[in-house]
């Protein structure tokens, strides 16, 4: 806790500090936004000095959601302890700067493994295994996890899924004990949604009513509310709501519809949500903080009018699947003064006689990642026509890898190029599997995932760029630069300026003559954030509008 902050709980001298929890549930309907708004909670405390942390507990079965399709679930995002989470914790990390680790992400399915685990090693001596109260605390054991290493004021709890899900009653239990044990030092933030019936020329509340009504037959009074909606609220609205959910009226907060996810935190906290949720703890308010730097951010995305066009080739038709990426390119295109203008070009309908129609009106384009052969000979056109032209190219990841085979394609002359996850008999195997890959058969968890050490090259434009030699980027991949190819790049242009030093593996690669053509094994997106956009996208955006 920083100086300017109030005392909370008892921490007192030489005294852990007492974290205070707040649970973020949803109900009506999915997609209201339960993240962003965790988001926004944990960056209006930080913003009074309060240390937080936000943790997201997933109700499906899967250990993560590493092996979850895209189309699924969006991004997979990674932590630096080589986690993969839900997408939600990329915004946690951009609103407030935090880094989560493995500590900041569950699901059912881990939760129910540890329990098993712990039976089969015959830690319960000999009881019946129930989900009460064996699975609602193995719940609660892992949100007051992070509260209990006493680094936190508080600890923001997001329960993915919608109330009413039969896969979140055992977490929506665990939240009822804990509310009961812990007083007014945990409290529940419900969102719901508030539909306009146009031809009614309404907006409807019963929805969430109905929702408050279900969550009080799990037990559990909700103590503010944020309503989703489209059309702003009257108070007479809201006093409806207050008195038919039993909330008072200053904790029924207004969601409503923003130009951008950024804005969220300032519109929360005009109406006062911090304030409100701090009351309810029994925590004295204080001044309301100005939140000058992300004002700052707020202001330069209002002010900027020329836009600045990057296009993104990859194969998934979603925009979450791409979610820290596309995020990534808008904050560095808020620094340079540009509005981001992002035109998703889907690889697998890219042919020799459509890239120029389709990659001509971009200033930069960025090769996804991905994995699979599905779109790569798309993507690996894209960098062909990025690099004859002279385009602002970043490859990430896979896209790194289809720059180095479009390099042995068509510059080193090896026709038939190829990485071996696309091809397990290709003689230019010029990307291929990881050593320590070769004996792994469990597809879950086992790639070379977190944050690893990246030495780059003295006097290199990426050195340049970062200001440093010495920098840490979080990957996600089990295929590598075939390093027995290395001198030949390097003689045709293509340089290695980044690598692993422990592991002796090329994480990025460069034409230096090229006007900006950088790819990087490691995925940089996971580190950008509002307050510190990341160098290498800044750079790429400021060579793109450049152009
Ligand atoms: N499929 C590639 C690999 O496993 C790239 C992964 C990625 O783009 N994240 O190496």
């Amino acid at each position: 806790m920083s100086s300017e902050a109030p005392p909370l709980g008892e921490a007192g001298v030489g005294l852990p500090i007492m974290a205070k929890y707040i649970f973020v549930t949803g109900g009506v309907v999915s997609s209201l936004g339960k993240g962003i708004i965790s988001a926004s909670i944990g960056k209006l405390l930080q913003a009074r000095g309060y240390n937080i942390t936000i943790q997201k507990f997933d109700p499906y079965i899967n250990i993560d959601p590493g092996t979850l399709n895209p189309y699924e679930h969006g991004e997979c995002y990674v932590t630096v302890d080589g986690m993969e989470t839900d997408l939600d914790l990329g915004h946690y990390e951009r609103f407030t700067g935090i880094q989560t680790t493995r500590a900041n992400s569950m699901t059912t399915g881990r939760i129910y493994k540890s329990v098993i685990d712990k039976e089969r090693r015959g830690d319960y001596l000999g009881k019946t295994i129930q989900v009460v109260p064996h699975i609602t605390d193995e719940i609660k054991h892992n949100i007051k996890h992070l509260g209990e290493t006493g680094q936190y004021d508080f600890v923001i709890t997001e329960i993915g899924g919608t109330i009413g899900d039969i896969e979140s009653a055992p977490f929506l239990e665990a939240i009822r004990q804990l509310k009961w044990e812990l007083g007014r030092d945990a409290i529940s933030v419900h969102l719901t949604y508030v539909p306009y019936l146009k031809a009614a020329g309404e907006l409807k509340t019963k929805p969430t009513q109905h929702s408050v009504k279900e969550m009080l037959s799990y037990g559990i009074q909700p103590d503010v509310l944020v309503l989703r909606t489209e059309k702003h609220l009257d108070d007479q609205m809201r006093q409806k709501v207050a008195g038919f959910c039993n909330v008072d009226l200053e904790c029924v907060i207004q969601s409503e519809d923003m130009p951008s996810i950024y804005e969220v935190p300032v519109s929360m906290q005009r109406q006062g949500l911090d304030a409100a949720i701090m009351r309810k703890m029994g925590i004295p308010v204080g001044e309301t903080p100005q939140l000058g730097p992300w004002r700052n951010f707020l202001n330069l995305r209002a002010e900027a009018t020329e836009e600045v066009r990057i296009g993104m080739v990859g194969k998934y038709d979603l925009q979450d699947a791409y979610k820290s990426i596309s995020e990534s390119l808008s904050h560095a295109a808020t620094y340079n003064h540009r509005k981001i203008r992002i035109t998703f070009i889907n690889s697998e309908f890219l042919t020799p006689d459509n890239i120029q129609e389709k990659l001509s009106g971009q200033d930069g384009l960025v090769i996804c990642p991905g994995f699979g052969q599905r779109g790569i000979e798309g993507k690996i056109l894209a960098v062909e026509y990025a690099r004859t032209y002279d385009v602002p190219c970043l490859g990430i990841c896979l896209g790194m890898q289809m720059m180095v085979i479009e390099f042995a394609r068509n510059v080193l002359g090896y026709r038939d190029a190829n990485s071996r996850e696309m091809d397990e008999t290709t003689p230019h195997n010029v990307i291929d599997m990881m050593e320590d890959q070769k004996n792994i058969s469990n597809m879950g968890g086992t790639m070379r995932l977190g944050a690893y050490g990246c030495q780059l090259e003295e006097g290199s434009r990426v050195a340049a760029i970062y200001g440093s030699t010495q920098v840490s980027e979080r990957h996600r991949h089990r295929y590598e630069f075939n390093n027995e190819y290395l001198a030949e790049y390097e003689a045709k242009g293509m340089k290695c300026v980044g690598r692993n030093p422990e592991a002796n593996l090329v994480e990025i690669v460069e034409i230096p003559t090229h006007r900006w053509f950088v790819g990087t094994q490691f995925h940089p997106e996971y580190q950008s954030t509002v307050l510190h956009p990341h160098p290498l996208f800044m750079d790429f955006i400021k060579s793109a509008l450049a152009r």
